[in-house]
């Protein structure tokens, strides 16, 4: 649903992948529905619109839907999706607040559907790898990361600075790998978080549109987490983990790839793999086998996120150190 730019890339993964297939199209662009459903052989039945794709209910080649358009429109396509009993992949943010992100997941929950958010980091070998050493005790006891994720965004009309389609600004779009990515690779959930906002350009990055935010978070062990999200900034995307033993650093740590990767003890060096065919096929997995991933990507983990970013707004605002209590 939805035939943008990372559609694009999604629909390319699909076909690289083994478990999936593109069996339908959603779109509200007549001529992609054709240009689309020629290129990946979608018969005309199944290439639906914004108002008529209801009737995948009761279709047995549609398993799924992926919903890939702008993050304020992921909640009431969600809930439609759930409604006609397809399994929901959401693009990140799953949704522009905690309140609608709580509603998808009781949606899908009362529909019996599963809810997946599309968070490609957590299937990527050389970030599973690092994770994976953590465990092993490689790094000792983790102290630091440091997490920063961000680009110079162009073409000020494009949704994405535009608050009642993008619900925020460099946060939701990329500070959220940084979030997200601070979960897993130290490996427990925040406790507190502040958080300072910088502008340079508020013509640009209007009222609830932020361009850059640092952010700080404490975790329950004592580690601490160093933040950057940017729409101002290119090449920032570096993670790096510190423990008492050794260290692991990510560069870049959350593009397309290849994501390259070393420890105290040199390269982690795992080959690199189309991350939205990797993604698709262990999603398949999950939905199918109802198997379970080495880092989760479930509805729940998109909420905690959106309950970060939202205290992390409110800290911007008010200068606080926000708790955090993410159960
Ligand atoms: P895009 O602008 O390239 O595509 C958005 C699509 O949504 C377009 O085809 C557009 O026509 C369609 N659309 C439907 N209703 C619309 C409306 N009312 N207004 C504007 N467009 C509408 O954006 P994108 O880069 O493909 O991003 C889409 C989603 O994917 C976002 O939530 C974004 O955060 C996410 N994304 C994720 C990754 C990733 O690596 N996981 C990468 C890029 C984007």
């Amino acid at each position: 649903m939805g035939l943008g730019g990372y559609a694009r890339l999604v629909a390319e993964g699909i076909q690289e992948s083994s478990n999936c297939e593109v069996t339908g199209l959603i779109s509200g662009t007549p001529e992609k529905l054709v240009e689309w459903g020629d290129w990946l052989q979608v018969p005309e039945t199944r290439r639906y619109n914004y108002e008529n794709f209801d009737a995948i209910k009761g279709d047995p080649e549609i398993d799924a839907v992926y919903i890939i358009t702008p993050n304020a429109l992921h909640h009431p396509q969600a809930l439609r999706v759930a409604a006609a009993q397809k399994h929901v992949i959401c693009e990140k943010p799953m949704a522009i607040s905690v309140k609608q992100g709580q509603e998808m997941v009781e949606a899908c929950k009362q529909a019996g559907v599963k809810l997946l958010v599309g968070y490609r980091m957590r299937f990527e070998a050389n970030t599973l790898a690092a994770v994976e050493k953590r465990d092993a005790g490689a790094f000792g006891d983790i102290l630091f990361f440091q997490g920063m994720s961000g680009f110079r965004i162009g073409d000020p009309n494009q949704w994405r600075l535009q608050y009642d389609l993008a619900g925020g600004g460099a946060m939701m779009d990329t500070g959220i790998y940084a979030v997200n990515g601070a979960r897993y690779m130290v490996g427990e959930e925040p406790i507190w978080v502040t958080a300072q906002e910088t502008k340079t350009d508020p013509e640009k990055f209007k009222d609830g549109i932020d361009e850059t935010i640092m952010f700080q978070f404490g975790f329950p062990s004592g580690a601490v987490a160093a933040c950057l999200s940017s729409y101002n900034m290119n090449h920032l995307s570096r993670f790096f983990l510190n423990g008492s033993k050794g260290f692991v650093e990510l560069i870049p740590a959350t593009s397309y790839g290849p994501i390259k990767g070393w420890t105290d003890q040199g390269d982690l060096g795992l080959p690199h793999v189309n991350h939205q065919a990797k993604q698709m096929d262990e999603m398949a997995l999950i939905i199918h086998d109802g198997q379970q991933p080495v880092l989760p990507v479930d509805g729940q983990v998109g909420l905690q996120d959106l309950v970060i970013i939202e205290a992390i707004y409110r800290a911007c605002r008010q200068g606080t150190r926000e708790e955090l209590n993410l159960g």
